[in-house]
């Protein structure tokens, strides 16, 4: 077997089960539960100390879900949505964290996670009919289903820039905070990086800081989030009607319960469009861009109007002529980057303890003992924050070395761009399936919604081969050029491909320019999973036992 040395264990002496989980956040806990329940013997493996994944890696001052707490989470238990109380409109990452610990407690997954354990690697033994999946600590174990839950936004991004080693103060990148937190009080604190996460942590850095320096690269368009506590009145009403929400989420586009407006900004009074922007300005968070107008995202006119309103806003909140001049972003469509929302985001530019530095303008040149000199000159800091984002959605699969038939390396299968049926499984690699894998509507959706979809499909699929004594299942070439065909006729039909967005892998030095996730919709894409394994799953060879 491809890989294999003479002091590894071989997949004879190894360890027997059904199937592997990489990860336990959202998808890796409800893979597990899911394949428990079905009576399969599993595994999940977890790199970190703790169980969440994403909640559990992302700590940073201000870290908040986008997305509202009472769709944010699972569906698959009524016990479990009814007892939960979220205490506010958009939950905390303490608050999903302690939720996430809560369904492992509940639904008893503790005794079936590995923790402080990353797999290393994973090894299709063809004869087998088996993977071999190592770990860090040397161990390995023997499956018949290697399933990654590893998250699309999970390896994080430092950028290679000279001098850090050097610096004399802390730095930490906010996807990999440090548990017991940073003492920001009183600190010169420097935040590379103006996307959701910098948009998030900036306004409560500096709260604390002596003085914060924002470092941007570019400008980005956010909205206000509004966030505010859940009134038991609220909480009551949302338990009441989950069914129907339910309902709505796994039907619409984004996975939300609400759908997109018919109509186009293009068509209607200029009084009725502004009306509609400023009540999406105003009730917070998504719908300005999403359930207003059915165009913003597809037509750059339309788009344009809402650009426009967005900066309209910026210059009315941001004092500063030249500071507000900064942050108006005129390089992309508004939402062909991931939509950040805030909490005074823009409002934080008016405190006297905060400054922008544009290094588009004047670029970042070094690290210094002292700080970060850019082309302008020196800003001492005691803190550097890294808000500089992931290798997403390929990145934490790059980590592992996983190899299919013939030794085939997953890494270079994909090293012009990743290529999968459905974004859940890829041609060569059989029973892998990926769960919100590139080419799946994942990061344009929202997670739990689209994490659950992969997850009982998946679940589904691995019923259906052991009900039917097969042995694989495997996506044919053929399936595979035909979807990646597809999920890119679909982006071009959108305006995402027109900003340098880590959706294209833009926000990584060489990384080839392919746009990843699914556009054509979650409710869509649902349907069509759906289809596939009602039909027996066509597009895919399935082998016997
Ligand atoms: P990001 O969107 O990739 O933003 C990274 C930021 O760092 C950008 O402003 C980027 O500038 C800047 N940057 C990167 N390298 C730089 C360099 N060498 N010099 C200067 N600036 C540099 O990363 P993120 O903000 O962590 O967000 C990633 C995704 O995580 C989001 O889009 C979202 O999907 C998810 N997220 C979700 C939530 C939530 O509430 N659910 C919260 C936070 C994040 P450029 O734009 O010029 O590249």
């Amino acid at each position: 077997m491809a890989g294999t040395s003479a002091h590894e264990p071989s997949q004879e002496a190894a360890p027997t089960l059904d199937a592997v989980v990489v990860g336990t956040g959202f998808a890796g806990l409800y893979m597990l539960h899911r394949l428990r329940t079905a009576g399969l013997s599993v595994r999940a493996f977890e790199a970190g100390d703790g169980v969440g994944g994403t909640w559990h890696w992302n700590r940073y001052p201000g870290a908040r879900c986008d997305s509202e707490s009472y769709y944010y989470c699972y569906s698959f238990s009524s016990e479990l949505e009814q007892e939960w109380e979220w205490t506010c409109r958009y939950p905390e990452q303490p608050e999903i964290l302690r939720y996430l610990n809560h369904v492992a407690d509940r639904f008893d997954l503790r005794p079936d996670i590995q923790l402080d354990t990353t797999v290393t690697s994973a090894h299709y033994d063809e004869a087998a009919g088996r993977w071999l999946v190592r770990t860090d600590d040397g161990a390995a174990v023997s499956c018949t289903y290697f399933i990654t839950a590893v998250g699309c936004l999970s390896a994080a991004q430092v950028p290679d820039i000279p001098g850090l080693d050097g610096f004399a103060g802390r730095w930490h990148h906010t996807g990999r905070w440090p548990q017991d937190g940073v003492d920001l009080a009183g600190k010169r604190v420097g935040v590379v990086g103006t996307g959701s996460t910098g948009i998030q942590a900036i306004p409560v850095i500096a709260e604390s800081a002596a003085h914060l320096t924002v470092f941007q690269r570019t400008p980005n368009f956010s909205v206000p989030a509004r966030n505010a506590p859940m009134s038991p009145q609220r909480q009551r009403e949302i338990k009441e009607n989950y069914p129907e929400i339910r309902r709505r989420t796994r039907e619409t586009f984004g996975g939300f319960p609400y759908g997109v407006s018919d109509r186009s900004a293009l068509e209607v009074s200029e009084q009725e469009r502004q009306e509609e922007f400023e009540a999406g300005w105003r009730d917070g968070g998504h719908r300005l861009l999403f359930s207003g107008f059915r165009d913003l995202i597809l037509d750059k006119d339309a788009n344009d109007l809402a650009a426009d309103f967005v900066r309209s806003k910026i210059r009315e909140i941001v004092r500063d002529p030249a500071t507000a001049e900064k942050l108006l972003p005129f390089d992309h469509p508004i939402g062909a980057k991931r939509p950040p929302i805030d909490t005074d985001y823009y409002e934080t530019y008016n405190r006297d303890n905060v400054s922008l530095v544009d290094v588009r303008s004047s670029p970042i040149e070094e690290i210094t003992p002292r700080g970060i000199r850019t082309a302008d000159g020196e800003y001492e800091l005691d803190v550097i924050v890294f808000a500089t984002g992931f290798d997403a959605m390929t990145g934490a699969l790059d980590k592992i070395d996983i190899r299919g038939r013939d030794g085939l390396r997953l890494r270079d299968k994909w090293a012009a761009g990743p290529a999968t049926y459905l974004g859940v499984a890829t041609s060569s690699f059989p029973n892998m399936f990926l769960i919100t894998g590139p080419g799946s509507p994942s990061v344009l959706s929202n997670m739990p919604v689209s994490i659950e979809q992969h997850v009982e499909w998946i679940a589904d699929c691995i019923g259906y081969l052991r009900s039917h004594d097969l042995g694989a299942i495997e996506a044919t070439t053929q399936a595979e050029q035909e979807w990646g065909e597809h999920v890119n006729r679909v982006a071009g039909y959108t305006l995402f491909p027109l900003a340098d967005s880590w959706y294209l892998g833009a926000n990584i030095p060489g990384k080839p320019r392919v746009f990843t996730p699914y556009a054509g919709g979650a409710g869509k894409y649902r349907k069509r999973c759906d289809e596939v394994a009602a039909q027996g799953y066509p597009g895919f060879t399935l082998t016997g036992a």
